[in-house]
């Protein structure tokens, strides 16, 4: 739920978890509704702009490098060498982006379901989109469950689930069956992640479910790590990793060390404080 208010403010009411998140807008940019989201774009006064899906925050200029880069690079450097890597959702392209900064990643297909975001993205945020042109990178927009049932086994290096809430067209990203079918297509070594809501709200809930169902998938390993995010609810956040014959729980120490990226939050420490999850969690998933 969300609306914006006579003074101003843009207001994502999480009412389940009796709380909410508001930004001050000074203008709204884009109002459309795609055959499957209503997509909303504002012009912010400290967060510059602000892109929303159904009522939802998704990401503003100023913060979406936390969730960009934890999505991303945790997952690149635990597998030992990706080289075919494929993002479900993820239509701003900013994973996208972080993927493309590995310099042995050969190949990334992201595959959206719905267009406008990509769109929008390319309008409002072009720091987002600016790495869209390199050769490795394909873009497609199609439902993700249909395109995972689709590809061939054993397939893929590393499978990135930059998705919505598990609401609408998402829904099926957060199913057993899905995640069956992501072990299939990920190759022996292969490393799966998936956004994985806040660790406040639903450790006990989503996570710990999402944790169970990896297993259940015929992963060998699982590792939920949690990292800051203001502008989503709680201002907390987390990505689950699986891996499919290999562990999660460690990583590339040395080439996450030794990199040349420009990022602003994701370091070797980083990493490392994320794996070691805080006893709440630990209790929540035991
Ligand atoms: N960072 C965000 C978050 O955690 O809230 C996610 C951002 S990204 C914009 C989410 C994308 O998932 C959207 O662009 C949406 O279109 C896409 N999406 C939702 N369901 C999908 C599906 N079944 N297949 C492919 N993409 C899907």
């Amino acid at each position: 739920m969300s609306d914006l208010r006579d003074d101003q403010w843009f207001t994502e009411v999480f009412d389940s978890h009796g709380s909410a998140f508001s930004l001050k807008v000074t203008e709204k940019l884009l109002d459309v509704q795609s055959p499957y989201q209503h997509l909303e774009v504002y012009a912010t006064e400290t967060y510059g702009h602000l892109m929303v899906l159904d009522g939802c925050v998704m990401l503003t200029d100023r913060d979406n490098f936390l969730y960009h880069e934890m999505i991303a690079h945790p997952a690149l450097f635990t597998h030992q060498d990706p080289k075919r890597v494929v993002i479900i959702g993820g239509g701003d392209c900013g994973t996208l982006k972080e993927v493309l900064r590995h310099p042995g990643v050969e190949k990334v297909t992201q595959i959206d379901i719905d267009e406008e975001v990509t769109k929008a993205a390319e309008r409002f945020f072009p720091s987002l989109v600016e790495a869209n042109g390199d050769p490795r990178a394909e873009l497609l927009f199609a439902d993700g469950v249909k395109w995972v049932d689709d590809a061939a086994d054993e397939s893929i290096d590393v499978l990135i689930i930059d998705s919505t809430d598990p609401v609408g067209p998402a829904e099926g990203l957060f199913k057993t069956d899905f995640l069956k079918r992501c072990h299939r297509i990920l190759k022996s070594g292969g490393v799966m992640v998936q956004q994985s809501e806040s660790p406040l709200y639903h450790s006990g809930s989503i996570i710990r479910e999402l944790r169970n169902d990896m297993r259940e998938a015929g992963f060998d390993s699982v590792a939920t790590l949690p990292f800051p995010q203001p502008v989503y609810p709680s201002g907390w956040w987390s990505v689950t990793l699986a891996g499919k014959a290999t562990s999660v729980e460690s990583f590339r120490e040395e080439a996450a060390a030794d990199h040349e990226m420009p990022l602003q939050y994701y370091t070797v420490d980083a990493h490392r404080g994320a794996l070691a999850l805080p006893p709440f969690m630990r209790k929540a998933f035991a």
